[in-house]
C-alpha cells in the first residue's frame, strides 16, 4: 500500500459535499503517481488538517492510503518511477500492522476483574478484558446513558442535582455530555482501535481522518451505549446505579470491594465481592473515592490541575477571526481556536477543550457547588464559541500536606460560586470588559451566555484563588493579540472551571498497578494518567494488555 502524504486541495475547488472531496482527491493521486485514476483500486484518507494561514485561499491537506489494481508490484513500480524522476517526496510504501484488543487468555482465573468506573477508560479496559475472555464486572455509579440524559435534563430545568448521576457521573462518563473532541497530543497505534470502535458504535466514519475530530453530545450517548453491549456481548457483567462504596486491601493487596446499588424499587443493596484485581477508572470527580484510598493508605500524590472560566464568544466572528472570507464554508464548518500564552509572572494561561458551536454546560457533581464545562452537538451550530480558560495550580500552591488540598481548594471554589450565583446552580458571569477592568458587570452584550441554569450577573473575582485571577486578567488581552475579538468587551465569562484535570495521581509503577497495593490498577483521567477522551481510552486499554499479561 503507497502512503501519500502533502496531497493538498484549494477550499475553493470543493463544494462541500464528500464526493466532490474525494473526486478530487482521485485526480490528485492519479496526478502525483504520473497514473491514470483508473489504476487506483482504493483511497483511504487517513488525515485531513485545514491550512487557514493564508486567508485568501485556505487549503485541506491529506494524508492518504492508496492501493493500485495491479498490487503490491504496481506499488513498488509506481514509487520506483517516481524516485526515477526524483518525484517520490511525499510518496512511501507502508505496511500497516493492526493494533487490536488482547487475544484471550487460556486459563482465565476464577475471581473477576472488578472495573470501577464506566467512562472512556472503564469502557475500553472492559471491552478489551472481555475480548480476553476474562469476563470483567464493569460497575458503574451513575445511570445508563439514555436515563442519564433525562437526570441532566432535569437539572438544568429545575436545578435538582442528582450526586450520582450528573454530567460527571454515569455511562460514558465525563465525555458523554461533551463536545466528543477525539484530538490528543500523545501518539499511540491504540488511537485506530479507539477511533474504529467509535465508528463500529456509531459515530461518524470522518473522525477516522479528520486531524480535529468530533463526535457530539447528541451522537455520544448512543456510541457509549453500543460499547456497552459490546462488553456484555463479549462476556463481561456491567452494572450501573452501582457503585464502588469500600476497598478491602490486606497485606498490601487488593482483597474485596463492596458494591452498593439501588434498585428500581428504591431499595439499597450491599455486595462484597472478592477479587484480586480491581480497576480504578473512577474519573477525577469521584471525590468520595479519593478520600476512601487516603483511608485504605493507598499511594496517591498531589499533581498540578487547571482552574479558571469558561469563556464565550460569538462563533462567527471566531471563524471571521480564523478563516477570513472562507467564514462559514461548509467544508470547513465552524472554526476551533487553541491558545497559551506564557506571562513574566512564571504562570500561563490556556484555552482548554474548546466546544465550536457550543454550549456551556452545568458540570456539577456535589451538592451546592456550580462548575461549567462545555459541549457542541455533531453539527457545532449553536451561536456561541465557548472554551475553558485556565491557569495552573501546583502543588506548591496548596497549604499544608493533606495529598487532598486540591479537592478542597477546587470545593471552596465552586461553593464560592454557588454563593455569588444565588444558588440553585445559577453561575456567577462578568464581561470581559468588566473582568479587565475589574469592575462588575450589570447585564450581557452582543454574546447571550449559554449556561443552562442562568447566570448571575457581577464579579468572578471572589469564586477563584488571586494567583488564578490575575493570571487570566494578564493574558486574555494578550490572546486577543493572536485571535481577533477574542478580548471584546462583550464576551462572557462564567465560572467556575474546576474538573478540567484531577489534582491527585493514584500513583502507579511500571507494571500498571498501584505502587502500594497490589491488584490496584489506577487507569484514567481520576487517576492522574489521562487528560481527555483518547488518552484515557489509551490507558484503559494499555491497562487491561498489562493486566492480560499479569494473570496469564
Ligand atoms: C462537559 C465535559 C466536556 C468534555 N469534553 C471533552 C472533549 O470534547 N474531548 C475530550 O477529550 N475530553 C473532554 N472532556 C474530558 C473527558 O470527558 C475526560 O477526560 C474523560 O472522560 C476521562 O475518562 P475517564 O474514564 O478517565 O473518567 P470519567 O469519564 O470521568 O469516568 C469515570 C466514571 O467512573 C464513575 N465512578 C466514579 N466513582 C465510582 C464508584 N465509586 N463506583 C462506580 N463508578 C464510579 C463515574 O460515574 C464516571 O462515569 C470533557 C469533560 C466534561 C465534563
Amino acid at each position: 500500500m503507497l502512503e501519500l502524504s502533502g496531497i493538498r486541495i484549494r477550499l475553493r475547488q470543493l463544494d462541500g459535499t464528500d464526493g466532490c472531496e474525494l473526486g478530487m482527491l482521485r485526480r490528485a493521486v492519479a496526478k502525483k503517481l504520473r497514473a491514470p485514476a483508473r489504476e487506483l483500486a482504493s483511497l483511504e484518507r487517513r488525515r485531513r488538517s485545514i491550512d487557514a494561514r493564508k486567508k485568501n485561499d485556505i487549503v485541506l491537506t491529506f494524508t492518504l492510503h492508496v492501493r493500485l489494481k495491479g498490487g503490491e508490484d504496481a506499488e513498488r513500480e509506481a514509487l520506483a518511477r517516481l524516485a526515477a524522476a526524483h518525484a517520490e517526496k511525499g510518496v512511501k510504501l507502508v505496511d500497516e500492522a493492526p493494533f487490536g484488543f488482547p487475544e484471550p487468555v487460556r486459563n482465565a482465573p476464577e475471581q473477576r476483574v472488578v472495573v470501577v468506573g464506566a467512562g472512556c477508560g472503564g469502557l475500553f479496559c472492559a471491552l478489551s478484558l472481555a475480548r480476553a475472555g476474562l469476563a470483567p464486572l464493569l460497575v458503574e455509579r451513575g445511570d445508563d446513558a439514555t436515563r442519564r440524559g433525562n437526570v441532566v435534563a432535569e437539572h438544568n430545568a429545575t436545578g435538582v442535582l442528582d450526586p450520582e448521576s450528573n454530567i460527571q457521573f454515569g455511562v460514558g462518563g465525563a465525555g458523554t455530555f461533551s463536545d466528543g473532541k477525539l484530538q490528543t497530543g500523545t501518539k499511540s497505534p491504540a488511537h485506530r482501535l479507539i477511533l474504529q470502535t467509535f465508528v463500529d458504535a456509531g459515530a461518524q466514519p470522518q473522525i477516522l481522518w479528520d486531524a480535529k475530530p468530533h463526535v457530539g453530545s447528541d451522537v455520544l450517548p448512543g456510541v457509549v451505549t453500543s460499547i456497552l453491549r459490546r462488553i456484555e456481548d463479549a462476556g463481561g457483567e456491567v452494572r450501573t446505579r452501582c457503585r464502588m462504596s469500600d476497598l478491602e486491601v490486606a497485606g498490601g493487596a487488593v482483597r474485596s470491594v463492596t458494591l452498593t446499588s439501588r434498585g428500581a424499587d428504591g431499595a439499597v443493596r450491599e455486595e462484597r465481592v472478592e477479587t484480586s484485581a480491581v480497576v480504578l477508572a473512577c474519573g477525577h470527580s469521584a471525590r468520595d473515592v479519593f478520600e476512601l484510598l487516603r483511608e485504605r493508605g493507598v499511594a496517591m500524590e498531589r499533581k498540578t490541575f487547571a482552574m479558571g472560566v469558561r469563556i464565550e464568544h460569538l462563533q462567527a466572528d471566531i471563524d471571521r477571526a480564523l478563516y477570513g472570507p472562507a467564514a462559514g464554508s461548509p467544508a470547513l464548518g465552524a472554526a476551533p481556536y487553541k491558545l497559551s500564552e506564557h506571562l513574566p509572572s512564571g504562570r500561563s494561561a490556556f484555552s482548554f477543550c474548546m466546544c465550536p458551536g457550543g454550549y456551556v454546560v452545568s458540570a456539577a457533581s456535589e451538592p451546592g457547588g456550580v462548575v461549567t464545562n462545555g459541549m457542541s452537538l455533531s453539527d457545532r451550530a449553536g451561536a456561541n464559541a465557548n472554551s475553558g480558560l485556565l491557569a495552573n495550580v501546583f502543588p506548591d500552591d496548596l497549604p499544608g500536606d493533606d495529598v487532598l488540598a486540591g479537592v478542597a481548594l477546587q470545593r471552596e471554589c465552586e461553593r464560592a460560586a454557588f454563593a455569588a450565583g444565588g444558588g440553585a446552580y445559577v453561575a456567577p458571569a462578568q464581561l470581559v470588559g468588566d473582568f479587565l477592568r475589574s469592575q462588575a458587570s450589570s447585564g450581557a452584550g452582543g454574546v447571550a451566555p449559554t449556561y443552562p441554569r442562568g447566570v448571575a450577573w457581577g464579579s468572578i473575582d471572589g469564586c477563584l484563588p488571586p494567583y488564578i485571577v490575575e493570571t487570566l486578567r494578564a493574558a486574555i488581552p494578550r490572546m486577543g493579540r493572536h485571535l481577533r475579538g477574542f478580548d471584546a468587551d462583550d464576551a462572557v465569562l462564567t465560572g467556575v472551571e474546576t474538573r478540567s484535570s484531577s489534582p491527585v495521581r493514584v500513583t502507579r509503577g511500571e507494571d500498571g498497578q498501584s505502587v502500594s497495593t497490589r491488584g490496584l490498577w489506577p487507569v484514567g483521567e481520576g487517576a492522574g494518567y489521562a487528560g481527555g477522551i483518547m488518552s484515557a481510552a489509551t490507558d484503559g486499554i494499555l491497562a487491561a494488555a498489562k493486566l492480560v499479561e499479569a494473570l496469564g
